[in-house]
């Protein structure tokens, strides 16, 4: 059986990033950029006052306290400034165009109203109140470069050198599976024995946090035809996830109707919760089996579809890099597989890492324990115990 580290070195080794592709900026956001953006222009593109004022020659403030006329007015987005006259100020506003011959800008707080002009007080430096072109960003430069994940200020930074579309990595889209004839949606009546289908919901959700964008959810029932229908519904799309009926129970037909389509790499791996879990490809598309139990697919889609995910999507970082803490109790679970416990980490204000405590409720069906989790503590295949104290790897969860 695989170890999780030759699992997913199998699964990310076969994974480049998808083409780019070019999305509307709005439509951009956590995206990876794929190409360098440059400024066809200097920001700001002109110099402009920083400061609701009143713009000046600071040669005519030499003296102080002095009044001089206001010439006229310069708001914000004013087509055409006149240049500034000898002796005169013109009231401006934050934003707009310093008028020729002006120099500096007195904000207005600092100025009194005196008799048909404007009284000022404070000493003027030259350049005061002045944003020059350029300031931010110098005609030319790469604003920003290709493999970074475009955040809010990328967003604003595009659009202010006037992008309104970018090329990109696009968000893998995703066909969410779910199987099992007990399963019932949520919001409908459950009769005995049914359960809802929480999977689909908590894939689809994960499928979002990794970047992914789900085009299909599809249910299908514990019958070879019905899986056959789904999985090709699902066909075409980047990555197909299912969960259920991956194990070696009667009724677990997934892993051998997917062999009829496409070929599968591995069936299972040396990890708890989730040995029953698959991967193969079927075209382009890439295929998880992720079992059944709620809390083994959510656990597997973190440790197998989720750097695949952002894999695809041209994350540099597709998975986490494990953290050390220190156990604040004994942990302990069967050897012979390695353990992804669900757990809370706590930071540790002394030395600056962490402390970890093992949740009590471990099943792989207990919801409730991933919920309170904000990790999952790894434990090693080759011993039983780990007593408190010890130094485990975990995984930081968002
Ligand atoms: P299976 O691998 O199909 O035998 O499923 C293992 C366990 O997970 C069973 O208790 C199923 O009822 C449960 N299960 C499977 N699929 C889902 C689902 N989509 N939502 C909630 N529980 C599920
Ligand atoms: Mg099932």
């Amino acid at each position: 059986m695989l170890t999780y580290d030759e699992a997913l070195a199998q699964i990310l080794g076969g994974i480049a990033p998808l083409p780019p592709v070019v999305l509307p900026l709005a439509e951009a956001l956590g995206c990876v950029l794929a190409e360098d953006v440059m400024a066809p222009f200097p920001l700001p593109p002109f110099a402009n006052s920083s400061m609701d004022g009143f713009a000046v020659r600071a040669a005519d403030l030499a003296q102080m306290p002095v009044t001089l006329p206001v010439q006229g007015d310069i708001p914000a987005g004013a087509l055409s400034v006149p240049a500034l006259d000898a002796g005169k100020v013109l009231r401006i506003m934050t934003g707009a165009p310093i008028p020729q011959g002006a120099d500096a800008v007195v904000p207005v707080e600092e100025t009194e109203a005196a008799g048909g002009g404007v009284r000022f007080r404070e000493t003027v430096t030259a350049g005061q109140c002045v944003r020059p072109a350029g300031e931010d960003v110098v005609a030319g430069s790469v604003v920003l470069s290709a493999g970074e994940l475009v955040r809010a200020a990328h967003v604003g930074m595009a659009a202010s050198v006037g992008r309104a579309s970018l090329w990109v990595r696009p968000r893998p889209r995703v066909a969410v599976l779910s199987t099992g004839d007990e399963l019932v949606e949520p919001g409908a009546t459950l009769q005995p024995g049914q359960i809802y289908n929480s999977n689909a919901y908590a894939l689809a959700a994960a499928v979002a946090e990794a970047g992914g964008v789900v085009t299909h959810r599809i249910h299908a029932r514990d019958t070879a035809p019905a899986l056959r229908a789904a999985l090709d519904a699902g066909a075409g799309a980047d990555v197909l996830v299912s969960s259920g009926g991956v194990s070696v129970g009667d009724y677990d037909f997934v892993k051998d109707v997917f062999a009829e389509r496409g070929t599968l790499d591995f069936w299972r791996a040396a990890i708890r919760p989730g040995k029953p879990v698959a991967f193969g490809r079927w075209g382009e598309t890439l295929f998880f089996g992720l079992p059944g139990n709620p809390v083994s697919s959510l656990v597997t889609f973190e440790l197998f579809a989720r750097p695949a995910l952002r894999r695809l999507a041209g994350r540099a970082d597709a998975a986490r890099t494990p953290v050390q803490a220190t156990l604040t109790e004994d942990a302990a679970h069967a050897p012979g597989r390695q353990s992804y416990q669900r757990a809370v980490v706590t930071p540790d204000t002394v030395t600056g890492g962490y402390f970890v405590r093992p949740l009590s409720r471990q099943g792989s069906g207990m919801l409730s324990a991933l919920v309170e989790a904000n990790a999952l503590l790894v434990l090693a295949p080759d011993a039983a115990r780990f007593p408190a104290g010890a130094s485990v790897p975990v995984f930081l969860l968002d």
